[in-house]
This record gives structure tokens, sequence and C-alpha cells, in this order.
């Protein structure tokens, strides 16, 4: 007797990035953010008052909420929060498509979107990423009726290279009759988001974290924004679900983030900055690097496999990511790390070429 459903058994589920326990890896492989949270969040935690966790939590995380929508000059019936955006963007699919319904979204592209469509009973329409790994608007202007959303991430993942803003739009006006999803997990790394276009386009759902640019993955906090409907919509999903993905401690952290946006920006232009200088380092080793707007890379070289660089790197004390996917098996993606992170994967590429070439 099989007791799981037939769903369960045929979905081949996201594989996250190695998270070694203990380790003294340098951590370049999830895209984490390598400095700390404010210290406004630190004092939040250290003054939290732990009988506050006797109580469930606010079901509607209005404090969390208003405080994403003050950022943004939004209204809080804009704002959909939960635990991680990964639960945002997954929460999405039951409430804008029905069982049958099929979804587009780029072979090269953040892989938990084609799970998702599969754990809901969808029908990915894969659409290949041009021949320079871009994302093409033109490709998105003439779906199938089937087509009933599109999922764009923006700069988009694992390439790090960005959409130009008119061509989000060009596909957005071009399909009313879909939901376009635009996570913009990496935008806070010098991309322009698409939140000020929130009122021209009731199809457009933008889904941000606080995960990469505000250092709180392991708080697990992102949100949705969107029109009021689009919202409602959500929530009525969620509550299908479960009342209270957002925690309170989590709540809290996040709300304090949000308020200290000078820290935060400090912190991405350091990343930017040096995400600039390791680009030119590895290029002057021959290295491939696609221009990113993200707080990683996306690298090959032409005489060492992706995949030697990763288990050389590996077996050195330095984690990157390599996907075992067509297109792209020759790329690693490196994180952006500290200037002396950094300094330790060129070290160790530098010593890989030399007993290569
Ligand atoms: C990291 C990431 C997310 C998920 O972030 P959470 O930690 O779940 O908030 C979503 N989309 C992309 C493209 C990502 O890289």
């Amino acid at each position: 007797m099989n007791y799981l459903s037939a769903r369960c058994r045929s979905v081949t589920p996201y594989v996250a990035g190695e998270q070694p326990r203990g380790s003294v890896f340098v951590k370049l492989n999830t895209n984490e953010c390598p400095y700390p949270p404010s210290p406004a969040v630190e004092k939040v935690l250290k003054d939290f008052d732990a009988g506050v966790l006797r109580l469930y939590p606010d079901p509607d995380n209005a404090a969390l909420k208003d405080a994403v929508a003050k950022k943004y000059g939004l209204k809080r019936e804009n704002v959909f929060v939960g635990n991680g955006s990964d639960e945002v963007l997954a929460l999405c699919f039951p409430t804008f498509f029905d069982e049958g319904d099929a979804v587009a979204f780029a072979d090269v592209t953040y892989t938990f979107y084609k799970v998702w469509a599969h754990a809901f009973g969808l029908v990915s329409h894969v659409v290949p990423v041009n021949d320079e790994l871009k994302i093409s608007a033109e490709d998105y202007l003439s779906l199938p009726s089937k087509v009933k959303g599109i999922v764009i991430c923006n700069p988009n993942a694992p390439t790090g290279m960005p959409m130009p803003r008119a061509d989000l739009i060009n596909i957005i006006s071009s399909n009313p009759d879909k939901i376009v999803i635009a996570d913009e997990a990496y935008c806070d790394f010098a991309q322009e988001s698409m939140i000020g276009y929130l009122n021209d386009f009731p199809n457009l759902v933008i889904v941000k974290t606080l995960s990469k640019a505000y250092a709180l993955a392991g708080a697990r906090c992102g949100f949705a924004l969107a029109s009021p409907e689009l919202i409602a919509g959500l929530n009525t999903v969620k509550n299908s679900f479960n009342s209270y993905t957002v925690n309170a401690v989590t709540e809290k952290l996040a709300v304090a983030a949000l308020e200290d946006a000078p820290y935060y920006a400090a912190v991405a232009d350091k990343i930017v900055r040096q995400r600039e200088t390791t680009s030119d380092a590895l290029r002057e080793l021959g290295f491939e690097v696609l221009p990113s707007r993200t707080n990683f890379i996306f690298a090959g070289h032409k005489k060492i496999p992706a995949s030697e660089i990763y288990f050389s790197l590996k077996e050195n004390g330095v984690l990157v990511r390599h996907f075992k996917a067509d297109r792209i098996n020759n790329f690693v993606r490196i994180t952006i790390g500290t200037p002396e992170q950094m300094n330790v994967l060129l070290d160790k590429v530098k010593k890989l070429l030399k007993g290569k070439l």
C-alpha cells in the first residue's frame, strides 16, 4: 500500500543550497548577506520579552504590513506578508491559478517556480532565455491562452542579469488577462523596482524578501505588493492554510530592519562595489562573468569545468553553488562576501588555475 498522493510521489522538490553545520567554510553558496542585520534589529532581539511568546502573533501582522507600506509609499491593503518570500510565492500559485492552468517562466531562472507549478497541479510553460542567457520580453508577448500567469525574476537568478524596466512594463501591459509575478528578491542591489507601477497594473504582483539585502534569511520574512483585490485573495488562501505564518519575533525584527534604511543602503553599496571588484578580478583570470545586478555573480572558465571548480573550492574550504542544468552547467554561482572572503576565494581560484594551466 502506498499512502502518498500521486502528486507527492511525482513532484521533484527544490534542493536548497547546503547549510554545513559547525564548519569553517567561506560560505558563498546561498546569497546570504555577509554583514549582520542593523544594530536596531539586534537591540529588538536583546530586549525581546519572552512572555510575549505565550500568545499567538497578530494574524494580520498589521505592524509589519504598515512598516512595509510606509517604506514603499503604499497602503496596508497593498501588502501581504509571509514566512519567507518562498512561502509568499508558493501561495501565489493556488491564489491566482486553477489546476490545469499553465504558468510561463524562463528555462534558466529560480528553479522553485517549476516545483510550485507541479505541486499545485499546474502546467509549466517554459520559455528559453536567449543566447546571452537573458530573458527576452518578446517571448512573452503572444503566449498561448492557457497560460494564466507569468513569473519573472528580475534581476534573474542564477544569472544575476536584469531585464530593462521598459521590457517588463511591455510584458505586463501586453498581458492584461494574465497575472505577472515579479520576483524582486535581488532588487535592492542597484536594480529599479516595479513598485512605482503598482497602481497602473491590476495584474502585477511584486514579491520581495528580507533574506538577502536585509540579512534576515534566518528570520524568514518576505512579502507581496499588489492591488487590494489580489492581496485579499492571498489572505484568503493563507487563512485556508495557516493563520500565523509570521511569528512574533520575526515581525518585530522585520519592522526594525525596514525602519533602518540608511544602514541597509550602506551594506548594499559595499556589496555592489565588492561585486564589481571581484567580477573584474575573475575576468582578469580568464573567467566569463555575466554582468550582475545582484549580490552574486555567475561565472565560468573555458579551460576548467564548473563542476571541478565547485569541488576544488569545496575541498579548499570555499562553498559556491553549481547547478547541473542544461545551458548553465559550466557556471558557478558565487555569493558576494566580505573583502576578506573574496580574497580567500580569489586566492583559491588562482591556485586552481596554476595547477591546471
Ligand atoms: C532567495 C530567493 C527567494 C526566497 O527567499 P526567502 O528566503 O524565502 O524569502 C525567492 N526568489 C529568489 C529568486 C531567491 O533567490
